[in-house]
């Protein structure tokens, strides 16, 4: 080891001078854009050292592996099983991009409680799917599971290789590589975040890890990894030591398996200025793009007096509108809502914005509506990945003049789909966390109305809500 401890000081000094050249960094600096080195640098990993990981890494494993809902489903070989396991890891790994193993597990167990077979899941309507991944975000994801099933159902067979895989929409190169690794036992890599992390680490990678180039040489070098036999096993091993010990910011270098080839902790042991942590390099993230919505709950109290109104939620109905079916969070309910520019958020420019909408998608206008009480009941911002949205939320309560017929001639809309749901029933849809914030809003604001005026008279006064 003293012998590679020096090839690797070596190496590194070699890469420091020539770093002044402006082609290597020995390391990387976090938020700095350096130049990267050619991908074509980044060696491979010796034999000796692939067979040393592979069983330290497989040792571990076997002795630390978390107990998950997904990995207790059935490995046995019959065809059948083989299929209801791949089914398995498809939902758990389309579900954890992007989200926490805690939070997934119960949406996993709901899930499969309800489809538990890929045949079952191909029966579902995209409604009914969208309802159950509702707070699990990405909802893209959602709609190509369904897509995938169907699809797969329809030809009579589940594909078992990863490049047979890649031909279900929605199943891209890392999917594939854990069906057909876990599932199939085919001997491919796959390449995560936790991964790209272990592998930086295992062999100091300073390369931007976002460039195409350098993620293709992280699935060369998975690829030289994963162990033949266990294929399956030993990605999950690496993805688990990326997950657990080989954390973001804080690595148990003490404790981890493959700690005798880890060349950033020998680096790190031999140069006090290098730090594993360093490892990948940290890119700065695209700067997010700040959006703003007036979003409008439209509450509509069927003809209550407006004592009873104050009182009772239990007959009011809620109107929500369909996103269109591509795009973001695409064909998922919401309040009705406009996006409008940063300079039109003060109140009277968004209500201008509103009151069109109203009028042109549902009817609603002074003729055909009384406004018992329209207020401003905050902002929320609600982030995605690349996205700030502001929404400026604002309640309607009305009545409508022609009775609920009126709202109906709305439903010819060709542009948007729209229903109206109860207060009872809004509590138990399948609702974007935007949307279920939006509408906690609302309830913690009404709370509010009723301590502050319980029981006063009504206002009669008819309110323009829109023009
Ligand atoms: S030794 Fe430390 S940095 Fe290297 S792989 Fe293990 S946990 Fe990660």
């Amino acid at each position: 080891m003293e012998v590679e401890i020096h090839e690797i000081k070596a190496k590194a000094k070699a890469k420091r001078k020539r770093s002044q050249s402006g082609r290597l960094m020995a390391k990387p600096s976090a938020f700095r854009s350096v130049e990267a080195p050619e991908v074509g640098d980044i060696e491979d990993f010796s034999s000796d050292n692939v067979l040393l990981m592979r069983s330290s890494l497989l040792r571990w494993y076997d002795d630390h592996q978390r107990v998950l809902p997904w990995r207790a489903r059935s490995r046995g070989n019959g065809e059948e099983e083989e299929e209801d396991h791949a089914y398995a890891v498809w939902v758990s790994e389309v579900m954890l991009q992007q989200t926490r193993v805690q939070t997934v597990i119960e949406y996993y167990n709901r899930w499969m409680a309800r489809w538990p077979t890929l045949r079952q899941l191909a029966g579902a309507t995209q409604e009914e799917v969208n309802e159950m991944w509702a707070g699990l975000g990405y909802y893209r994801r959602a709609r190509f599971l369904l897509e995938g099933a169907k699809l797969i159902v329809q030809e009579g067979e589940f594909p078992r290789t990863a490049s047979a895989l890649r031909g279900v929409r929605g199943i891209g190169e890392y999917t594939a590589g854990a069906i057909a690794s876990i599932a199939f036992n085919e001997a491919v890599p796959v390449v995560d975040g936790n991964v790209v992390r272990v592998i930086s680490r295992l062999m100091a990678i300073s390369a931007n890890p976002r460039e195409a180039a350098t993620v293709k040489t992280f699935w060369r070098l998975a690829g030289q990894l994963v162990d033949p036999d266990r294929p399956g096993d030993f990605n999950q091993a690496i993805m688990e030591l990326g997950a657990t010990l080989c954390s973001k910011t804080n690595p148990a270098c003490d404790v981890c398996p493959v700690s005798n080839q880890c060349r950033a902790l020998l680096l790190s042991r031999s140069n006090q200025s290098i730090k594993v942590i360093d490892y990948p390099l940290k890119v700065a993230k695209a700067k997010q793009r700040h959006d703003f919505a007036a979003v409008c709950v439209v509450e509509i109290a069927e003809g209550l007096d407006q004592k009873l109104l104050k009182e009772s939620n239990s007959r009011q109905t809620y109107l929500l509108v369909k996103r269109p079916n591509e795009g973001l969070l695409a064909g998922m309910w919401e309040f009705p809502s406009v996006l409008i520019d940063e300079k039109e958020t003060d109140q009277s420019a968004r209500r201008k914005m509103i009151d069109k909408y109203l009028k042109k998608i549902f009817h609603l206008d002074a003729k055909s509506c009384n406004v018992n009480l329209r207020e401003d009941v905050g902002e929320y911002v609600h982030v995605f990945s690349h996205i700030r949205l502001h929404m400026y939320v604002e309640l309607i309560n009305l009545t409508l003049k022609g009775g609920s017929n009126l709202l109906a001639d709305g439903e010819g809309s060709s542009t948007i789909t729209w229903k109206s749901v109860d207060d009872h029933s809004i509590k138990s849809i399948g609702l974007t966390s935007g949307v279920r914030k939006v509408h906690n809003m609302i309830c913690d604001f009404k709370k509010k109305q009723l301590i502050r005026r319980p029981r006063t008279a009504p206002r009669t006064k008819n309110r323009r809500p829109a023009s």
